[in-house]
This record gives structure tokens, sequence and C-alpha cells, in this order.
């Protein structure tokens, strides 16, 4: 597929199944007499690392709203006149990454709802655990479905309990207490903005303000940096936030649960731009490889990084132990995973597609290689090969986090325990599948030094998972021996049938 619509030659389609995958960017914006479908478009061009499968933008207009989403990049999906036709003074942005439901139209998001005579439009990141059964209560109810992706199942739920309740924040709220996992979702109806996250804090969500009537929430704070806004604060785990002519106003619609931010945002998904908790993820990438350098160092000539994630900590690594950092690897920047099927030739050429080795600085050296994780082993295993044709002596691979060993079920595409390899093999054993003269992993203690003190999620390196994961969901994901630990009960609300919640909430009232 070519689109030149905005400069890029866009060629070739990749589907690269043996990486994680990002998961999804939301994007949401107050701001009355600007153009909010534009500043929306440029918050999720700043997201795109985050998910390349769809994107779309819902503005509300003070009567409706009106949605444009696709599949595609977001400088595919968007002319210039699509977002002049979209006027109006709230929107919300999501491009997506379909860790749930398949790549389609349908799948793709903002989610809209039509509630009564109220449209709604939702854009989600993350997963919920229990959607099964909220699907199923909701068809029961008379519900209907175009997807089969748990963002619909948030969009219904907060539309049934609106139609019962008739306040979209009462929707939000009981809806909150029904749903289980990691999520971070932004909401726009014709004249208003809301914002919420799942009560552990698992996927991230940023407060920001462009002047004093104009406000902005975002997955990342490089989404406020690219329109000019400012970051507040984080949107706090279980807070629900409304945005409109009344001004911001805050609820705590359900109450936090232990702390368990994404720990992973800060070793890959996140760009090194953004901070969090005050530090840059660039500093903390860094500061992982010179943990890495204590705990793990190498002999070698030259240090270098897979990019992108991999080059501020192989910067870190090189820093610490007075080694010589550069580039070992060349990233085609225009090669993204689309709708199109790869042909079988493209399939065989891998990693290639994406990373070509640069001989004049690898050959006839000791190379430590730094990546963000290893996760099936082919990846690594490709790279390795075209380290060492591209002449270098010795591949020494250094990991700026622990041994991903167990599957994500808040947002990331790792599902299956059996795809992991280092579930299935012990360093040594990798090492030898990736072809690799030495390898290591940054410790879980190491990697926890590296970031802001804060709660959080490491399951998928320690399997012990901050949201309970139902039986149904998890059933035949995880590989004999393995025994996960749930570190907390699903609500109670989330194990009552749909209709029974409203009841209780009154009799405890
Ligand atoms: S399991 Fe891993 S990837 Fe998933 S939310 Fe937890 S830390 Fe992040």
């Amino acid at each position: 597929m070519r689109d030149e619509r905005d400069g890029l030659d866009f060629d070739v389609v990749t589907d690269d199944a043996e990486t994680i995958h990002e998961e999804c960017g939301v994007f949401g914006i107050w701001a009355p007499g600007r153009d909010v479908a534009r500043l929306t478009y440029f918050g999720l061009r700043a997201l795109q690392h985050r998910g390349q499968d769809s994107a779309g933008i819902a503005v509300g207009d003070g009567q409706t709203v009106l949605v444009r989403k696709d599949l595609g990049l977001c400088g595919q999906i968007f002319s210039d006149a699509d977002l002049a036709a979209m006027p109006g003074k709230v929107a919300v942005g999501h491009v997506r990454y379909g860790t749930s439901g398949a790549r389609s139209w349908e799948a793709a998001q903002p989610h809209l709802s039509t509630i009564g005579d109220v449209i709604i439009a939702l854009a989600h990141n993350g997963t919920l655990v229990n959607s099964d059964k909220l699907r199923l209560e909701l068809i029961r109810l008379g519900v209907p479905f175009l997807s089969d992706t748990d963002s619909e199942v948030a969009a219904k739920l907060i539309g049934y309990f609106t139609e019962q309740t008739s306040h979209i924040r009462e929707g939000i709220r009981n809806a909150m207490e029904m749903i289980e996992g990691g999520y971070a979702m932004a909401l726009v109806r014709e004249n208003a903005l809301y914002a919420f996250r799942d009560p552990h804090g698992i996927r991230p969500l940023v407060l920001g303000k462009l002047d004093d009537d104009s406000w902005v929430v975002a997955s990342e704070t490089c989404a406020l940096d690219i329109i000019g806004a400012k970051f507040q604060r984080q949107v706090r785990p279980g807070e629900v936030i409304r945005i409109s002519d009344d001004g911001v106003v805050s609820e705590q619609a359900v109450e936090p649960r232990a702390c368990a931010t994404c720990i992973f945002e800060h070793v890959y998904f996140a760009r090194p731009d953004s901070v969090v908790n005050g530090r840059s993820v660039y500093s903390m990438r860094y500061e992982m490889g010179r943990q890495l350098a204590r705990e793990a160092p190498a002999d070698v000539d030259l240090v270098i990084g897979v990019p992108d994630s991999g080059l501020p900590p192989a910067e870190g690594f090189a820093h610490e132990l007075g080694l010589p950092f550069g580039e070992g690897l060349i990233k085609n920047r225009y090669v993204a995973r689309t709708f199109i099927a790869p042909t079988q030739e493209m399939r065989e050429m891998g990693v290639r597609m994406k990373l070509n080795a640069l001989p004049d600085n690898v050959e006839g050296k000791r190379i430590v290689m730094v990546d963000d994780s290893i996760v099936r082993g082919t990846t690594s295993k490709q790279i390795v090969r075209m380290l060492k044709e591209a002449g270098a002596k010795e591949v020494h691979v250094r990991i700026n986090c622990p041994e991903v060993k167990w599957p994500c079920f808040y947002g990331i595409d790792t599902a299956v325990q059996s795809q992991l390899i280092s579930a299935r093999k012990d360093p040594e054993e990798v090492c030898d599948f990736i072809g690799a003269d030495s390898l290591a992993f940054l410790s879980l203690e190491g990697l926890l030094r590296s970031v802001p003190t804060d709660g959080y999620c490491d399951a998928c390196y320690t399997g012990r998972y901050p949201v309970e994961i139902p039986p149904a969901f998890s059933a035949g994901k995880f590989l004999d021996g393995y025994e996960p630990q749930n570190l907390s009960r699903a609500s109670r609300a989330s194990r009552m049938q749909i209709e029974d919640v409203l009841t209780s909430n009154e009799e405890d009232e």
C-alpha cells in the first residue's frame, strides 16, 4: 500500500508476531473555540507508537457526536478535509493495537453507542478480564454487539447503566464497579469529556492543561507536549474526571486498590520523552542500563542498542563501564503492521524488514547488544545472526528487564505462556537458542531501583497478578507447573448479575 498524503512512502507491511506489541493510546480534549479534531490528530500522531492497527477521532459539537475511524496509521486515515469537517469543542481519539478482538473496522475505536437520544464515543486502552461474562449478560438483556472487543463491552455497559440511571456519570461509576482488568478510558458526549482509570492504575492516563478553559487527557505526556499543553497530574486510580462548561469535576468513583502501574511501560511501551512521576522514560531506561552493567558487565569493544527502546539502556550500560556506545543496527521507520496480510516472501525476510546491521561499526568487534525484552526468542536470534553476518566477532546480549515468563492479561499481547521462551528455557538455553556469546537479564531489584518508587505490576516477570484472573479467561494459557498468584479478589459487583448491581447500590445507600 502506498500513501503519500503526508509525505510518507508507505510500502511495506510486516506482521511481527515475535515481539511484544504496544497496546493502545487514548487522547481526549475539551477546548471550546479551538480546532479539537486537528489537535486530537496531533495528539494521536504523538501516540502512534502505541498502536498502528487503526485510529479514530470522535468530536462532540454540542448537538451530537461525529466519528471518523479506519484501519491504518493516523497519517493514512485523516485528510485535511476530514478534520475540517469535524468542528466541535470536545473530542476523543484512539490508536489501536488489537489485544482483544479482530483487526476490523468495527473493532477500531472510538466506539459509538446510542443511549436514548444521547450518543457517546469511548476510547479504551487496556484489557477487561471479565468482558466475556459481561458480554453474555448484556446480550441476554437485549444489547446488540458489532465487534468482539472488550472495549465495546465497556461502552455498552456504560450505556446500559446510563439508561437505567439517566446519568452518564452514574453509568460510568456503575460500569467501573463491574469491570475488572487494566484500563484507561476517555469518553465524549456532545457537550462533555470524561476520563477514568482502573482502580489499580495499571494503564496510564495523564491530565494536562492547554489554557484556562482547555484541558487534555492522554496516555502519555508526549501527546500533551505536541500541542503545547502542560502536564497537571495523573488521573488517579479509580477516579472519574468530567470536563464541560461547568469546569473540571473529579470524583473517586471506585475505591483505589493497591497501586500496580504497568512497569513494562517504562521498559518498552512509553516514548522516551514522556515523563512519569517526574522522571523521563529516557532517564529510567538509561538507569536500567547502568544497573545492568553493574550486574552483568562484559569486556567488549562496542555497546549498541536495538532501536528504539534498547538505545537509552545501551547508552547507560556503556557509560557505566566506560565503553564506546554507537549505532550497530539501523531501523527502517516506515515499516508498520497494517491490515494487509504480509506475503510469504515478506515473512521470510522477517526482522530484516525493520532492522539492518551497520557493518562499518560492528565488523571485527566484540559487541554488547542491549534490548528491552526477549519474548519468543526468534527476533533476538535473527538480530544476533545479522550482526555476526555483518562481521561482529562476538555478540553478548543484555536485556534491561527480567525474563518475561508469564502472560499479561491487562492489555499486552503475551497471553499464552507457551509462547514465552523464558517460561520453557533457562537463560543458558535461551542464549544457545539465539546464538549469542553470553546473555544476561536485569534483576527485578535492579529494575525497581531504576524507576520512581511507586506500586508496580510486575506479573509478566513474577506471576503475581494484581487483578484476579478469572479461570475461564486464563484457561489453557499457563504451562503445567506454573501457578499464578492472584494478589486481589474481584470486586463484589463484578461477581453479580448486571441488573442486580443497581439494586444492591440502592440497598447500600
Ligand atoms: S503483566 Fe507485565 S505487561 Fe502486563 S500490565 Fe503487568 S507489568 Fe505490564
